[in-house]
């Protein structure tokens, strides 16, 4: 079934529930708290809240999501993407705990041949709070569940609350046994690294009103007058179970871009058991990150220093890295996102109206990336064979900082490939260069500067090695400075 289809069937599934159905809003998000829209309830905060009355009792919707808190999953695990989408149903005051089970029940293992998904319902574990004995009486008597896929969890793990005094509520998650290939028995309790029993649909139940309290650790006041009902399911974890595949980056949506990154690189990807191939998950990587700049860019993001640029901007700069790790040295985006843009189109057709612009701006950022790596990368090496010579295993925040400084090389960049030499980077001396350089620039506002650069470094680093340094940068065309 493909991803468009999956996504079809639940806006058609709820619209017959009486939902009325909401478009996704922009991945931008609407509520200012946060910079990316995380989760289908985004746009639905204030009705559930209760600081504006909800305009439908009940309201379904596939909503776009950015989760930056999964880059460093994502390629490792079979289920974190940076962008994925959240089918989610909502109720205002309306259904409630028995509705919403019911639902996500029916949906779930109903036929195929009736509009729904078909899952196997022996495969499907429930984890509920230990104390809700509603929701056990629904799982257990109204829907039939084995009650060995019953598991009971303590409020620290499966109870939602905004972090402030009001309203909070239990959930109910719903896995899928992948069998024992995937790890040991015992439901997804036990299962750690989820594996084995993939989450695939959180169901919040939105019941008591919470007072002050850190963490977990507050008192629950009372029931609410208007409970909410606010569901979660990924898309693409259904699609690959539905789809026969073993990840979320093996499906119809994101696997071409794989494909194509095979095809550039020569590389073979090996499909079947997601491997820890470092790269295969590199081109799961890619595959994820294109796809999420495509989007990003898509609902107006650019690329910048800070914030949603920021994050824009490292997606694009590690998408050409881990391309240059697979041995493609040439511009990439231009290969890799016309093959996003065509698969994802069937479910954001605005991506066609905009592929212009689109292109425009990941290829120009492309581009700079491109220029700033050739500069630094060369630094940074020497950098790594002067350690390695030395069989030391940090690099200076000095040399962190020269190649931040001079090179435009961001510190998270030269950490990570760092890391793949196995050698850390001294953050705090960067820091404090960092914050030294703050202050200088605050006090001496008349310091002189020479183009894009602050020279000065250089007279440190002649200091510091007790010998000339020549700053070559504006006669050379690699821009780099020369130890002589
Ligand atoms: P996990 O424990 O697997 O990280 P989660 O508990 O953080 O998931 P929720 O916040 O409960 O996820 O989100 C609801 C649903 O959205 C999840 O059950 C899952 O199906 C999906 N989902 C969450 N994060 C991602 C992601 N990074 N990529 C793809 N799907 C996701
Ligand atoms: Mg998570
Ligand atoms: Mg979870
Ligand atoms: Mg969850």
């Amino acid at each position: 079934m493909q991803t468009s289809e999956i996504r079809t069937r639940w806006l058609d599934y709820f619209a017959k529930q009486e939902h009325h159905l909401a478009p996704s809003v922009p991945l931008v998000s609407p509520d200012k708290s946060i910079l990316f829209t995380i989760a289908g309830m985004v746009p639905f905060i204030p009705y559930i809240v209760g600081t504006e009355p909800a305009p439908w009792p009940r309201v379904a919707s596939v909503q776009k999501c950015i989760r930056t808190n999964d880059i460093d999953e994502v390629g490792k695990t079979t289920r974190h993407g940076t962008f994925f989408q959240m089918c989610g149903n909502f109720s205002f005051g309306d259904y409630f705990k028995q509705g919403a089970s019911k639902m996500a029940w029916d949906l779930l293992t109903g036929s195929v041949k009736e509009g729904k998904y078909g899952l196997d319902g022996d495969k499907l574990w429930v984890t509920i709070w230990e104390q809700d004995a509603e929701a056990e009486d629904v799982w257990l008597n109204q829907i039939g569940l084995d009650p060995m896929h019953l598991q009971k969890l303590p409020r620290e793990e499966i109870f939602w609350d905004t972090g402030q005094p009001g309203p909070a509520g239990p959930c109910a998650e719903i896995h899928f046994d992948r069998g024992s290939a995937y790890g040991p028995e015992g439901g997804p309790e036990v299962d750690t690294g989820g594996d084995r029993y993939l989450e695939l649909w959180n169901l919040v139940f939105d019941q008591y009103l919470r007072g002050e309290g850190l963490g977990k650790d507050y008192p629950l006041l009372g029931e609410l007058d208007k409970k909410c009902i606010d569901t979660g399911l990924g898309l693409e974890r259904l699609a690959f179970l539905l789809q026969g595949k073993d990840n979320m980056y093996e499906i119809d949506q994101v696997f071409p871009v794989i494909e194509k990154a095979q095809e550039l690189s020569g590389k073979h990807y090996t499909q079947g058991k997601t491997s820890k191939d470092p790269d295969d998950i590199r081109m799961r990587v890619v595959a994820d990150h294109v796809r999420s700049a495509l989007m990003l860019i898509g609902d107006g993001v650019r690329p910048g220093n800070d914030g949603r640029g920021y994050v824009l901007r490292r997606l694009i700069r590690r998408v050409v890295r881990a391309m240059r790790l697979l041995g493609v040295s040439k511009p990439v985006f231009p290969d890799l996102l016309p093959v996003s843009k065509q698969v994802m189109a069937a479910s954001y057709p605005e991506l066609d109206k905009d592929w212009q612009t689109i292109s425009t701006v990941a290829y120009e950022e492309e581009d700079a990336f491109r220029r700033t790596l050739e500069s630094g990368t060369l630094i940074f090496d020497q950098a790594v064979t002067r350690l390695k010579q030395r069989h030391e295993s940090q690099l200076s925040g000095k040399d962190a900082f020269a190649l931040h400084d001079t090179y435009g090389f961001p510190i998270d960049l030269t950490i990570e490939m760092a890391e793949e030499h196995g050698i850390q980077v001294d953050r705090e001396k960067f820091a404090q260069l960092m914050q030294e350089q703050k202050n200088r620039a605050r006090e001496d506002a008349r310091a002189k500067k020479t183009g894009h650069v602050d020279a000065r470094i250089y007279h440190e680093l002649e200091a510091e090695l007790g010998h000339e340094v020549e700053f070559v940068g504006y006669t050379e065309d690699s821009c780099n400075a020369k130890v002589i």
